[in-house]
């Protein structure tokens, strides 16, 4: 037996039930487990997230809303980030609730686009993953679990663009946006200032460090430094007056500053632990991460390219290390 969506004794979440924001946590076949889903009841009845698109978190979302007395059909805005864990639902509780859909402006192209911008995603990261050492029967496997993996997300229709910085109204409460690019190049984060929470999917986990995913430029200049991006974006959160962080997984942060102090200072030691291994010899990203992590799984060599290619990105920064590109495979050193 799956539990329930919303187990009885949900009491980390307690304080943001009382405010009216209940937490669903819904299905998903990552390995990151369940995603938290919010309904917020006010007008508009809103829905933060949807879940992947599977029958499985359907009925579970469906049986959740309902279990708090509303339906599925009275939602009226749904507001949604852009990985498909988050994403995949929108598009058929927007069909049958008629909801506006509201995404922060960087990720409407991405999300009315899916497919297309899905398979291009999938070919900047077979380039990206040859260019730095990733094995090539490794690539191609990794391609046919990503388009597997594509099934589970589904385009939708942004009705209501957010911008960065601007107040959105509802009855009861004003939730400011916030863009915290890093895990995400459109990660958002919903403050209400009032009740001093936030609403913050991926850009902070309290049982896991949210890995910043490489991603593909989008007007074709230089890949975009997601772990760059990602800690300038939590230094900014790191400034907001918050007493509780509601999280896209897991259970909610109540000391958002020492989080983000132990996750600022894992990624210098990160670093430090990489500057060490290129003074011992220059290496490939991919040569990195095998030193670090031995052998890896073909469904984490992204995942693991991607921490290597972010520290490598705040080495470069520094004028610690520098990248000699080859013929083919690029190599790292010291600079
Ligand atoms: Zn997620």
């Amino acid at each position: 037996m799956e539990p329930p969506a919303t187990p009885a004794g949900d009491e980390p979440f307690a304080p943001a039930a009382a405010a009216g924001i209940h937490r669903l946590a819904i299905p998903t076949p990552f390995a990151v487990g369940r995603v938290n889903v919010y309904l917020i009841e006010d007008r508009p009845l809103t829905l933060v997230d949807a879940g992947p698109n599977s029958g499985t978190s359907f009925d579970e979302l469906q049986r959740g809303v309902e279990g708090l007395g509303h339906a599925l059909e009275d939602i009226e805005l749904v507001i949604l980030h852009q990985h498909i864990d988050h994403l995949g639902l929108v598009s058929l509780v927007a069909a049958r609730s008629g909801a506006k859909v509201a995404a922060i402006d960087a990720a409407v192209p991405i999300v009315e686009n899916f497919s297309i911008e899905a398979q291009a995603d999938d070919e900047f990261a077979r380039d990206t993953m040859l260019r730095h050492g990733v094995p090539e029967d490794v690539v191609a496997a990794l391609q046919s679990v990503s388009r597997a993996f594509r099934a589970w997300g589904a385009r939708v229709d942004v009705t209501r663009p957010l911008r960065d910085g601007e107040a959105l109204v509802l009855r009861d409460r004003t939730l400011r946006v916030h863009h915290r690019p890093g895990h995400s190049p459109t990660d958002t984060v919903f403050h209400d200032q009032e009740r001093r929470m936030l609403i913050a999917a991926d850009h902070l986990l309290a049982h896991v460090s949210s890995n910043p995913l490489m991603t593909r430029p989008r007007d074709g200049s230089a890949r975009p430094k997601s772990l760059v991006q990602y800690l300038d974006s939590l230094a900014a959160t790191r400034e907001m007056d918050v007493d509780l962080v509601l999280p896209g997984h897991g259970d909610p942060i109540t000391d958002h500053r020492e989080l983000i102090d132990q996750r600022l200072a894992f990624h210098r030691r990160r670093a430090d632990k990489i500057h060490r291994l290129l003074v011992d010899r220059p290496r490939s990203a991919y040569e990195i991460a095998q030193a670090l992590w031995g052998n890896i799984a073909v469904t984490h060599a992204y995942l693991t390219l991607s921490e290597v290619l972010g520290h490598l990105d705040l080495l470069a920064e520094d004028g610690r290390v520098r990248e000699r590109t080859s013929d083919r495979v690029s190599v790292w050193a010291p600079a």
